[in-house]
Order: structure tokens, then sequence, then C-alpha cells
């Protein structure tokens, strides 16, 4: 099978997740050339919740927003801008189910992502749910299929549905910030099998996007009220102060 497949790869040209040009490799040698650069493990980012820091604001490596209220979380980790140029494909594997993107994705995470971790201590990886309705409608979760796909030593154990959501009938798309933080109220729990898996743990969260943090605070508190020793954020595509943006137009 492993001949086959690879036979497949040459003979079978595949379109570049990021630029559409079609050869041999989900993501091109230029654009994975580009998103190594960009990549924002290579820039000042806040250790607690990710995001870009400025130059007033540097202080022990956190955002005045996580000094003044420190989150649940200890750590976030985030590969790329929400905005940058991965967000195309994350659109097109969550809305128009292109599984085969998260091979793409976990490859970008395997080897741009993977290398700046903390990989050496054991820890319970969990995606982020979709509560069941969403699950249902659209046939998979994007976190967890990327986040089953990266190379992760053995003493890691990644658990799909440990974490679960609770149906919520409103769209969150449409909510603004007050109105998400209220929703998000209590959306999670914890299956009652996996408790044991949780409690003196250390956590790793996967998420394949990350925006006001809202929702990786909440799930952070519940793993940390039932005994979790840490949490760690690992988010995919995280946005940004509008000012450092880098757009796919700049490639
Ligand atoms: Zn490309
Ligand atoms: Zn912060």
């Amino acid at each position: 099978m492993h001949f086959l497949h690879t036979l497949f790869q040459h003979l079978l040209p595949t379109a570049c997740i990021v630029c559409s040009r079609h050869q041999t490799q989900m993501l091109c040698h230029a654009c994975f050339a580009f998103l190594e650069n960009q990549s924002l493990f290579h820039y000042p980012c806040c250790i607690r919740c990710g995001v870009d820091l400025d130059d007033r604001n540097t202080e022990q490596n956190q955002c005045k927003a996580c000094l003044l209220h420190a989150p649940a979380f200890d750590r976030t980790h985030c590969l790329d801008r929400y905005d940058g140029v991965l967000q195309n494909a994350m659109h097109l594997l969550k809305y128009q189910r292109r599984l085969a993107i998260a091979d793409a994705l976990a490859f970008a995470w395997n080897r741009l992502a993977l290398p700046h971790l903390n990989t050496s201590e054991s820890a319970v990886l969990l995606p982020v749910p979709l509560s069941t309705q969403k699950l249902n409608f659209r046939g998979f979760n994007q976190s967890w299929e990327i986040a089953r796909r990266i190379q992760l030593p053995p003493s890691f154990q990644p658990v799909a549905n440990a974490l679960r959501r609770h149906h919520s009938d409103a769209n969150q798309v449409q909510h603004n910030r007050l109105d998400r933080q209220t929703a998000l109220r209590h959306a999670f729990y914890i299956h009652p099998e996996a408790l044991a898996k949780i409690r003196n743990k250390s956590i790793v969260v996967f998420d394949d996007v990350m925006t006001t943090g809202s929702t990786l605070q909440e799930i952070a508190t519940l793993l940390k009220d039932n005994g979790a020793r840490s949490v760690v954020n690992w988010v995919v595509l995280r946005t940004l102060r509008p000012q450092t943006r880098i757009h796919s137009k700049d490639l």
C-alpha cells in the first residue's frame, strides 16, 4: 500500500492548498517557504494567549490583558495568522468538507510548529469538540482531523471524545463578543469516563482557529476545575492585532 501511495503521489498532480498550482505536494515548496518565514513562532507573541506583542507590551512576554486577568490556560502556541495564507484552506476543510486538506494542515503543523513545542513530557491531547448536531451536519470535527495526523511521541495520548459540547441553537458567527461569552458559559463538559484521563495530567487543547479566546478559556476552566495540572493550547490559526496582518496578496 505504501508503494502504491508513493506511486500515486508522483503520478497524480494535486493542487497546493495555498496557491492552487498543480504539482505533487498539497503544500508546494514556495508556499511552504513563505509559511515557514511568516510562522508566528518567529514573532513576539504573548506566551499566555498567543496574541502578537508590540514594543510597549512585552513585559514578562505577556499582553496587558493576560497580565491584568490571567486566563485559565497556561500557554498558547499558534502556527499562523487567521487571515494569512492558510485561511482559505481552513474554510475549504470546514465548510466544503475537503477532508484531505487536514493532511496538508497537519503536515504544516508537523514541520513548522512541532519543532518549537515541548513534547518531552507526557500529555493528553484533546480537540475542541463540536456539538453532536454540528458534528452530524459536517461529518467530522476539523480540529480532531488535524490533531490525529500530528506526529506525536508515544508519551502523548490523543483522546477524541473526552471533551463534549452542548448543542446551542444560536449561530455563534452572528454573535458579538459579549453575546458569545454569555453563550459559551457552560457550553462544554467532560465525559464521565474520561475524568480519570484529566486529573493531575498535563493537557494540550487543539483548536483550528482562536479568535477572542473565550472558547479556550471556557475549556481550560472546565479542565482545571476537574483537576488538570496544566492546560496548553495548540492553535492552527490565530486572530492578531490589525496592524500586523499579512495577506495572501503579499505572496
Ligand atoms: Zn503553493
Ligand atoms: Zn495574552
